[in-house]
C-alpha cells in the first residue's frame, strides 16, 4: 500500500491510502504506516486525477509529406511522462495503411504498462474503415472501442462526406453506445476549409442525433473556426481544443489551447463543454513560403500539461483547466473517471506551486516520485 500524505484535495488537507490500483481511502487517519510499502509527503501539493487525454494517435500520424513523412509510435513512456494515465487512441488522415488492429495490439500494450485505454474505430474516412464488419459491430464487439473518429470536415483531406452520409454514420456510433453503455461519441476533426462547422450544423438542425453527439476538435486552429466554435457550444455542443503546436501554427493564426480555454469560458461557455486532447502522434509540419517542407515535429503527450499551466497564467483556475483533461474527457465520451474517490482507479498527479508535475501514480504504481522517475527510461 502507499500512503499519500498531507496532501490539498480540493482546498482541504488530507491523506490518501492506495492498495490493489485503486484508492482505498480518503481522510486523515490513524494508520500503521509499518504497513506501507511507501509513503509520500504531498505537503504543499496539489493533488489532481492523472490525465485523461481524448485525441491520440498512438501508432503515429500523417504522411501526407510521402511515406518518408510518416510519424513514429508513441510510447506508454510518452504519456505517463506527460501525467497522462487514460489515452482515447485513433487513426487519422492515413486509415488505409495504418489498420485499426494494428492501433489496437499497440494500446494493448499501453494497457499492460498501467495506462487506460480506449479506441476509437474509423479514420478520417467516410464510409469508414474498420476493423470487423462496421463502425457499429467494432464498438459493440472490441471493449477498447467507444465510438468513431476523428471523422475529418472542412478539410480537402476528407472524403467530403454530405449531410446525411455524416447522420448515418454518426447515429450507428450512438446505437451500438446505447447498447454498449458508453456515448458512442463522433470526433469529428475540423480542418482549415471554408465552411466550418456549417455539415455538423446541418445534421444537428436536420436530425433527432443530439449535438452533443458529436465532439469537434481543433477548434483553436484559426479564429475563424474558434468563433464557428462558440457558436455550437451556445448551442449546447462540446468543443474540443488541441494542445500540440509549433510556432508556425501560431503565428499562421492558431490560439494556444490555454488561451482558447481562457477566452471560451470569458465568452461564456460553461466548462463542462470544453475539452483539451493532445493530438500526440500528429505530424505538425513546417513549409516554406513556396510550399517546400522544412522539417516535420511530432506533437507529444507532455503539451497537455503544459496548456494547463498556460491557461492557469492566463486566469483559469487550476482546478477548472484540470477538468478539461479528466472529468470532461470522460464526460464527453461516458466512460469512468476523471475524478477522485475511494474506489476509483488510482490515477493520480502531484502538481506543486510552480505548477509542474511532482509525482504521478498510474493504476497506483509510483511512476514518478518528487520529479525522480521511477521506470526504465
Ligand atoms: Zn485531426
Amino acid at each position: 500500500m502507499i500512503l499519500l500524505k498531507n496532501v490539498t484535495l480540493t482546498g482541504k488537507l488530507t491523506d490518501v491510502l492506495i492498495g490493489g490500483g485503486k484508492i482505498l481511502a480518503i481522510g486523515s487517519y490513524a494508520m500503521d504506516e509499518r504497513l506501507m510499502s511507501q509513503i509520500i509527503d504531498g505537503s504543499g501539493k496539489q493533488l489532481v486525477p492523472g490525465l485523461i487525454d481524448g485525441h491520440v494517435h498512438p501508432i503515429g500520424g500523417g504522411g501526407e509529406g510521402g511515406f518518408a513523412t510518416r510519424t513514429p509510435p508513441l510510447s506508454a513512456h510518452d504519456f505517463l511522462e506527460g501525467g497522462v494515465t487514460t489515452v482515447i487512441g485513433l487513426l487519422g488522415t492515413d486509415g488505409w495503411t495504418r489498420t485499426g488492429i494494428d492501433l489496437l495490439a499497440h494500446v494493448r500494450g499501453y494497457t499492460i504498462q498501467g495506462i487506460r485505454s480506449f479506441l476509437l474505430s474509423g479514420s478520417y474516412a467516410v464510409p469508414p474503415v474498420s476493423i470487423t464488419k462496421s463502425i457499429a459491430e467494432d464498438i459493440l464487439l472490441i471493449n477498447e472501442v467507444i465510438g468513431v473518429g476523428e471523422i475529418a470536415i472542412n478539410d480537402h483531406r476528407s472524403t467530403q462526406p454530405t449531410v446525411h452520409e455524416l447522420a448515418r454514420l454518426a447515429s450507428q456510433a450512438r446505437i451500438a453506445g446505447l447498447l454498449k453503455g458508453v456515448r458512442g461519441t463522433m470526433n469529428v476533426h475540423v480542418g482549415d476549409g471554408k465552411d466550418a462547422l456549417d455539415l455538423l450544423e446541418e445534421v444537428v438542425e436536420t436530425t433527432d442525433i443530439p449535438i452533443t453527439q458529436f465532439l469537434p476538435t481543433h477548434i483553436n486552429r484559426s479564429e475563424r473556426i474558434f468563433d464557428a466554435g462558440l457558436r455550437w457550444a451556445k448551442k449546447g455542443g462540446r468543443i474540443d481544443f488541441t494542445t500540440c503546436t509549433t510556432e508556425a501554427f501560431i503565428e499562421e493564426g492558431e490560439i494556444p489551447a490555454g488561451q482558447a480555454l481562457q477566452r471560451a469560458l470569458a465568452a461564456g461557455i460553461p466548462l463542462r463543454q470544453i475539452t483539451m486532447s493532445s493530438d500526440a502522434g500528429a505530424s505538425l509540419p513546417t513549409f516554406d513560403e513556396s510550399g517546400k517542407l522544412l522539417r516535420l515535429e511530432t506533437g507529444k503527450p507532455t503539451s497537455i500539461f503544459d496548456a494547463v499551466r498556460d491557461a492557469v497564467q492566463h486566469g483559469v483556475r487550476i482546478e477548472d483547466a484540470i477538468q478539461t483533461v479528466t472529468s470532461n474527457v470522460a464526460e464527453a465520451y461516458g466512460i469512468s473517471g476523471g475524478d477522485i474517490r475511494q474506489g476509483e482507479r488510482a490515477d493520480l498527479l502531484l502538481i506543486d506551486d510552480a505548477l509542474q508535475i511532482d509525482t504521478i501514480l498510474a493504476e497506483g504504481h509510483a511512476i514518478m516520485i518528487q520529479k525522480k522517475w521511477l521506470l526504465p527510461k
